[in-house]
């Protein structure tokens, strides 16, 4: 941005400066050929007030002096009188502009660059009283050779300007940027944007990067005290077993039961942990684009096939329904957003209950005959820890996690998530991909 605004100005600067030059060169040569022409006029009707007291055109050379040239010609075009020797030879001034026009209005003018463009000529003349033409001329430089005898000072200028107009828009560049410069210390620092010395059109921007920043880091602070909070539980339980098991309290039967809840105890942390490092695997991964063409029926089968055992210890029968659709994805990724889905539904379903996979273009969907989620709670089920019933779930070796990870992967892969659900009924979740 800094280089973008330094070289605008520059360029202003540079074509504001040639601009004004060419304008001020062609007022110049505006105003000298005026004053040129005004004193073509003057010195013509001098001469020509003077004609009648001259006794014979020669007499002429009175008043040509090195800048003017003196020309008289009768009513037939035929030159009289010519001060400039080297013009002798010249006849038929009849069809020259001005001549014409001062044998028919009285007084014509005109002025015609000489062969070499460096030099233009300027005449005026006046129809005296027996009807023969007083022709006045003058030679002066063209606009050309004004600009080719000004051209090393134009240079200078020109060299001058780009030297200030550099220094110029880079100072003005740096004092413009200088306060865009402190956002991050701004931020850094906390300064309230009031005593921060920013632009007014930058405060929003400011203030909505410190409420995304809080916000961010307050969502970090909670899910540590959830993290902390969610692993806790179980190693209390887990050092209380096996508390009873070593002062002697729990013997035989009771200390192989205690033994089993320590082995769950330990489970439900492995999950934990598990489903934690891959939330946090799946925020690394960001972005990175996928290539692969996934067959999201294929995906649904897979799933079912993993988790038949776990469906049948609940009598809970399991279809894949529709076609075959590809989408593009991770195959890790797409399996875990199904097998997610269908372990809640299988979790939350009633005994011998029904779950259906159904695939169309692009969509897959997974219904439970289950206990339905509440209306309000639909927003909330993806964020990290939420559950309707902590207990229920905890009892099923839920972690609060799960649903976190699909919406996570769904994110990844562009992919809408849809959830309808009737209290006693059952849900429905359908993911939807580009
Ligand atoms: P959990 O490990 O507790 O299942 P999830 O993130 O997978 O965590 O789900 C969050 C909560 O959403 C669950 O605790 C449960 O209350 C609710 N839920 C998810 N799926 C279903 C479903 N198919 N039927 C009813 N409730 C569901």
């Amino acid at each position: 941005m800094e280089r973008k605004i330094v070289l605008s100005l520059f360029y202003m600067g540079i074509i504001t400066a040639i601009v004004g030059i060419v304008i001020t060169t062609f007022a110049y040569y505006g105003f000298f050929r005026r004053e040129v022409e005004e004193n073509l006029v003057h010195e013509c009707r001098l001469v020509a007030e003077s004609y009648d007291k001259l006794s014979s055109p020669d007499e002429l050379d009175l008043f040509s002096g090195e800048d003017f040239r003196i020309t008289l010609i009768d009513k037939d075009g035929n030159v009289l009188y010519e001060s400039d020797a080297d013009h002798l030879t010249m006849t038929n001034h009849l069809d020259r502009p001005e001549i014409r026009a001062a044998a028919e209005e009285g007084t014509g003018s005109d002025t015609r660059f000489s062969d070499t463009l460096g030099t233009e000529d300027h005449y005026y003349a006046v129809r005296l009283d027996d009807n023969s033409i007083l022709r006045v001329s003058i030679q002066t430089d063209s606009i050309i050779a004004l600009f080719e005898r000004s051209l090393l000072i134009i240079l200078i200028v020109i060299i001058g300007i780009i030297i200030v107009s550099l220094i110029i828009s880079v100072k003005l560049t740096g004092k413009l940027i200088a306060p865009l410069k402190r956002i991050p210390e701004i931020l850094e620092k906390n300064i309230p944007v009031t005593d921060a010395e920013i632009y007014p059109e930058v405060v929003p921007l400011v203030e909505e990067i410190r409420n995304a920043r809080n916000a961010q880091s307050e969502m970090r602070q909670e899910f540590t005290a959830n993290v902390s909070h969610e692993l806790k539980t179980p190693l209390t339980s887990i050092s209380g077993y096996a508390e009873l098991i070593e002062s002697g309290m729990a013997q035989g039967e009771d200390s192989v039961k205690f033994a089993g809840k320590i082995k769950n105890e330990s489970a439900r942390m492995l999950a934990l942990i598990g489903d934690i490092l891959r939330l946090s695997e799946l925020d690394s991964i960001g972005d990175t684009p996928l290539a692969d063409e996934i067959d999201l029926k294929a995906v649904a089968e897979d799933c079912r096939e993993r988790l038949t055992q776990q469906a049948e210890k609940r009598g809970i029968i399991m279809t894949v329904s529709g076609e075959s659709s590809a989408v593009t994805g991770s195959r890790t990724e797409l399996g875990e957003l199904v097998y997610n889905l269908v372990d809640n539904a299988i979790k939350y379903n009633r005994e011998n209950g029904n779950i259906e996979i159904k695939i169309s273009e692009k969509k897959l969907t997974v219904a439970d005959t289950g206990l339905g989620i509440p209306q309000e709670s639909i927003p909330r089920i993806f964020e990290r820890f939420y559950r309707i019933d902590k207990s229920r779930s905890r009892a099923k070796g839920g972690t609060g996690l799960g649903l976190s990870i699909v919406r996570h992967i769904a994110e990844h892969h562009g992919a809408k998530i849809d959830v309808e659900s009737t209290l006693g009924v059952g849900t429905s979740i359908t993911v939807t991909f580009r």
